[in-house]
């Protein structure tokens, strides 16, 4: 299993940009403090020794047809990858991308669940998302990104939607928990007592689960919960934040597989490391061999077990 990707990706974000209407858990100015970029700065940066240009935030295929093909055009030579939502793609568009070099769309799909996607202010329903999947698959490699916790949401929701990506053919994710920021729809709701986010520990059961199904098909969660800068913190109001949530979920998930399985050693490489220590695994009594340690090795046992292997056995013997 390789979760690293090496690629040298040089990241612009355009908070809101091309969005048509607001999801009921979005401000992008205020989660991020980010702001839109000086288009001419970004056409005269050098771009050498970087392997891909992303345009993060907002919704890329939503901005006007001259503003894709402007940026598009900044280093053509440089694969791009685009943030976007599963119903602002048209065909037109799609050419439009194709011909400006992107490779890689990270599509916001949210939830599979029509009643999660309707009180989250969507816009799509489930049927229309799996549409546009299938169309795009063929021509793009897709990261897809859910979130856990949203209005009307359940953890039996959430792993079915990660069922309906698998079975779409989708095998890189990237999962968020809920935040309540302020200036958003869900902090009026939260306030009048009409939405209660998820505590850190549900937040932790129901991803470790969703990675675990997702990882147990050889797809890869290529990121785990949200960056929100120092800066913004003062706009967090609740909702299952930690600094380190990735770590925790993978440090949870280790512990699951070695004591759901019963496992008395572990063989892992140096990059594995952490998840064999932090967040109190450093306590479970199973023996440990580290193997390979350059970072790029990629070793990781459960007795005889792979990491797949582990993790379809744990899933068999929770039926
Ligand atoms: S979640 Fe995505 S599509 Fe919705 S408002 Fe925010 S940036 Fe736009």
């Amino acid at each position: 299993m390789s979760t690293k990707d090496r690629r040298k990706i040089y990241p612009f974000f355009l908070p809101n940009a091309g969005c048509r209407t607001r999801c009921s858990f979005c401000n992008q100015l205020i989660m991020t403090g980010e702001t839109i970029p000086d288009f001419s700065k970004l056409e005269n940066m050098d771009f050498s020794n970087i392997d891909e240009i992303a345009f993060y935030g907002g919704t890329f295929t939503g901005l006007k047809r001259e503003t894709i093909e402007r940026l598009l055009c900044i280093a053509p030579h440089i694969p791009k990858r685009i943030s976007t939502k599963p119903d602002l793609i048209d065909d037109s568009t799609v050419q439009m991308l194709k011909d400006g070099n992107v490779k890689v769309l990270e599509i916001g799909i949210e939830s599979l669940d029509d009643e999660v996607l309707e009180y989250s202010k969507r816009g799509y329903k489930a049927e229309d998302a799996i549409k546009s999947i299938e169309r795009l698959k063929k021509d793009f490699e897709i990261i897809a990104h859910l979130m856990v916790g949203l209005p009307h949401d359940s953890k039996e929701k959430d792993l079915e939607s990660i069922r309906l990506l698998l079975d779409n053919g989708i095998r890189a994710f990237r999962i968020h928990p809920t935040l309540v920021f302020k200036d958003t729809e869900l902090e009026k709701l939260h306030k009048d007592g009409l939405y209660t986010p998820l505590s850190l520990e549900e937040a932790l059961d129901v991803v470790v689960d969703m990675t675990i199904l997702i990882e147990s098909a050889n797809g890869h969660v290529t990121r785990l919960g949200y960056h929100v800068p120092q800066s913004q913190m003062k706009y967090l109001i609740a909702g299952p934040y930690h600094s380190s949530f990735g770590d925790i979920v993978r440090s949870v998930l280790i512990r699951k597989i070695i004591e759901g399985l019963s496992i008395k050693k572990v063989t892992y490489s140096y990059r594995y490391k952490p998840w064999f220590y932090a967040h109190g695994n450093g306590e479970i009594h199973v023996e440990r061999e580290e193997v390979g340690n350059d970072i790029d090795d990629d070793i990781l046992f459960f007795d005889d077990f792979t990491y797949a292997q582990s993790l379809n056995l744990l899933i068999e013997r929770s039926k």
